[in-house]
């Protein structure tokens, strides 16, 4: 299987999975969302990662530049 790509700590997400769960219940009913598409991302199965939009994923190989993590979980 080819390893998915994670929104982790990204700037552009809304809120991202830490902040989600110190709001407590009020953070599980608020959808995370990418600001710079303006688009909700999903966990899918792969909670708690943050599942990147393909959109992005794409602008940041043709970029070569652009990480969208603060963090890269692969490299900490
Ligand atoms: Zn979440």
């Amino acid at each position: 299987m080819k390893n998915p790509n994670f929104c982790g700590n990204c700037k552009e997400l809304n809120i991202t999975e830490k902040e989600q769960d110190q709001m407590g219940q009020a953070g599980k009913e608020f959808p995370h969302k990418c600001e710079l598409y303006g688009k909700r991302v999903y966990h899918l199965d792969a909670h708690p990662n943050i599942i990147r939009l393909p959109e992005c994923i794409k602008a940041t190989e043709q970029a070569g530049a652009r990480d969208c993590s603060d963090k890269d979980p692969r490299n900490p």
